[in-house]
């Protein structure tokens, strides 16, 4: 921790390239802008997963009370509205071969704090009235595109029987009736999972709040300093004095001086195809909608999906570890090249698609796996580091954190707590070519699933 009279804020949110979620909705309404000074009992600073869950669930306990959340940049552009839209209850440990975690008894442990997010989220969903594309518990499939991916699904099945968890396999055939591609040798099903789309998820969050709460985007926090018992934290045009402060900005917890070299700052890459035809629609063949991980977490994600914004496909491949937070556009460029690659192996039965939008986003991991979770100052609470699995982690991690600073008390909070802290990471240049020599590593071994 640095000087705490005074800290600034010199690293700001950069997200790379139009989110193919994003640019498919209507254009969002005016947002409002912080330019006055206001004073708040809590302040909530991200507007992801986390921030908006935080603010959710304090405005369900002490709703007489002041609540103001901070957004650097509109609802939807962060990395909460730019991921491939998966709310997984499941253990989803991308380090791991096949997504179990290293016991049975932490497998359990997350898949009850996911579960919890979930029928948060559910709650949520039914009170926003979202639709069904917005918001789908329709389970997920992990996709087996080589006989190592069918081996892990099966290694995954053997773990999901054992802690009797549902779950089907699925043949060659079923994956076609059901992609339209015959890329696909098997797949395994699991129900749990809830299909999101992602900006329009957080968008109507954000909407559902706003009459209640102050909430202000392209508001990003550029200092915060103590004044008194409270903190006053500043953006460009205003400033909020407050007494507690959620902290929901995943990996920029480090711009805020907390966590140093303890976070990880990995990028992955997404694409989304233009609107298929009819007669495209009627050549790929396979239902208007389905969702595939894949069975090597270094693989690729596809979704097919069909509604606002018409039929598309959504390709999300590629991790790569940037400690400074951003990735150049040559990077974006080239990646999207191979990510064309990936689509087409999968899809020659559409050409040469094109993709309207491709994108990046940051994701945030610890060296052990751990969420950067709890009261890291006085009055500070933090929901960080959801370790790619913000959609139920981070949903899980605002709820906690807003419980923690309300003082209530539970046995998911209890567990939480007991956790170890994020670890210390080996130094740079280590760390960058450790984590990208092994992310290659591990992509060039998943062959065919990428
Ligand atoms: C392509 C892609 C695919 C993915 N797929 C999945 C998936 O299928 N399932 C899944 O669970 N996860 C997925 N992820 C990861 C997931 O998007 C993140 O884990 C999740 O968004 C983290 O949620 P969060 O609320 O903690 O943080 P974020 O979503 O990053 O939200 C934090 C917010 O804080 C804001 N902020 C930062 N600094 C400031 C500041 N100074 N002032 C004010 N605001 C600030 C940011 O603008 C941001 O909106 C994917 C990510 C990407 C990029």
């Amino acid at each position: 921790m640095k000087d705490k009279a005074c800290r600034i804020i010199s690293k700001h949110p950069v997200d790379p390239g139009l989110s193919g979620w994003y640019a498919i909705l209507p254009e969002p309404e005016q947002g409002q802008v912080l330019e006055q000074s206001i004073t708040s009992d809590w302040l909530v600073i991200g507007g992801g997963f986390a921030g908006l869950s935080a603010a959710r669930r304090l405005q369900q306990s002490c709703s007489s009370e002041r609540i103001t959340l901070l957004e650097a940049r509109r609802v939807g552009e962060g990395p909460a509205g730019r991921n491939s839209g998966f709310m997984i209850d499941l253990p989803h440990d991308l380090s791991s071969d096949n997504y179990a975690t290293e016991t049975s008894e932490a497998d359990q442990s997350q898949t009850d704090f996911n579960r919890s997010a979930i029928q948060f989220a559910h709650e949520a969903a039914k009170e926003c009235h979202m639709a069904r594309e917005v918001f789908d518990p329709c389970g997920k499939i992990n996709g087996a595109a080589t006989q190592k991916g069918m081996a892990h699904n099966k290694d995954y099945a053997r773990t999901l029987a054992l802690s009797g968890e549902d779950h089907e396999m699925l043949d060659a055939a079923a994956m076609k009736e059901m992609t339209g591609t015959d890329y696909y040798l098997g797949g395994l099903y699991s129900p749990g999972t809830v299909m999101l789309q992602p900006a329009a998820y957080v968008r109507a969050l954000a909407d559902h709040l706003r009459p209640s709460i102050g909430l202000f985007e392209n508001s990003p926090v550029i200092k915060f300093s103590r004044k008194g018992q409270n903190w006053l934290v500043e953006t460009p045009k205003g400033s909020v004095e407050a007494q507690k402060i959620i902290l929901a900005v995943n990996g920029h917890a480090q711009s805020f001086g907390y966590f140093e070299h303890r976070l990880m700052h990995v990028f992955t890459y997404a694409s989304m195809t233009r609107a298929l035809s009819e007669d495209e629609i009627k050549c790929l063949g396979g239902r208007s909608s389905w969702c595939l991980t894949p069975a090597d977490p270094m693989g690729a994600t596809i979704r097919r999906i069909c509604g606002v914004g018409g039929d598309r496909i959504v390709t999300r491949t590629r991790f790569t570890y940037d400690p400074s937070m951003e990735i150049s556009k040559d990077r974006l460029e080239s990646v999207g090249q191979s990510q064309q690659k990936a689509f087409n192996r999968r899809f020659p039965m559409l050409g040469d698609m094109k993709m309207d939008y491709i994108w990046a986003g940051r994701l945030c991991l610890s060296y052990n796996g751990v969420s950067a979770f709890g009261e890291i100052d006085d009055n500070i609470f933090s929901a960080c580091c959801q370790n790619g699995l913000g959609a139920s982690k981070g949903t899980f991690s605002g709820m906690m954190a807003a419980d923690l600073a309300m003082g209530k008390s539970s046995d998911h909070l209890t567990q939480l707590l007991k956790q170890e802290p994020p670890s210390r990471l080996p130094p740079e240049p280590l760390s960058w070519l450790g984590a990208n020599a092994l992310m290659r590593w591990r992509e060039w071994r998943a062959g065919k699933e990428a």
